[in-house]
């Protein structure tokens, strides 16, 4: 199967990852971990274009097909072949993170979205999303604490930040089986555990 860790920017993705494949690994699962944009050689190049702070002339529609065509070379080249082999993956954003990124705070039109999206997917979807869920405020002192500087969209105001938060909300609410909110201001001990709950679902299914 394949699981999506997504949602609001220093809401914890990259812990939560290193404890889902912890957690299937010791379950005996073959796990490959990968991350959007990027996953290929090619597409963390296209990552690089994308998220550079000096891309600023960079059209929404551009930016919204270059996620498109890392996410094609990545479902073709890398997630098939590994969910093929048996193994489970575990993937950093995903098709939701466009719909909420590029939709909702960009504002493209959805209809767009959706074409792209289509487009890149090819009836490919993944089984669940885990969204992890932050006040942006929390988030961006989180991601400053890091001291890595800012991409391109960690850089955007607030209210984009809150958007594609909402963004994330509102995918859930209408799609409740492939989508699993956690509060991620909570202890990483109480967001682990929800985390294995949905595992262990996964799992069973
Ligand atoms: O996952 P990570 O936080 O490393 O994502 C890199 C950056 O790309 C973040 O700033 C995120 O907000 C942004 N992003 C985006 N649209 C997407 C996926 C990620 O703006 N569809
Ligand atoms: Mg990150």
């Amino acid at each position: 199967f394949m699981l999506v860790c997504d949602g609001s920017n220093g809401a914890g993705k990259t812990t939560v990852i290193k404890k889902i494949e912890t957690y299937l690994t010791n379950k005996g699962f073959d796990v490959l971990l990968t991350r959007e944009p990027g996953g290929t050689p090619i597409g963390e190049r296209i990552r690089s274009i994308i998220l550079d702070p000096d891309s600023s002339e960079m059209l929404d529609i551009t930016e919204l097909m270059l996620f498109g065509a890392a996410r094609a070379q990545h479902i073709q080249e890398k997630i098939v072949p590994a969910l093929n082999q048996g193994k489970v993956v575990v993937c950093d954003r995903f098709d939701a993170a466009t719909i909420s990124f590029q939709h909702y705070a960009r504002g493209i039109d959805i209809n767009i979205i959706n074409q792209v999206n289509n487009l890149a997917l090819a009836g490919f979807s993944p089984d669940m999303n885990i969204i992890l869920d932050l006040d942006p405020i929390i988030g961006l002192e989180r991601v400053k604490s890091r001291g890595d500087g800012l991409d391109r969209m960690e850089d955007e105001k607030l209210d984009f930040l809150n958007r594609a938060r909402d963004g994330y909300l509102q995918q859930a609410k209408a799609c409740p089986e492939k989508f699993t909110v956690i509060d991620a201001s909570q202890s990483q001990e109480s967001v682990a555990n929800e985390v294995i709950s949905v595992l262990e679902q996964l799992i069973k299914q």
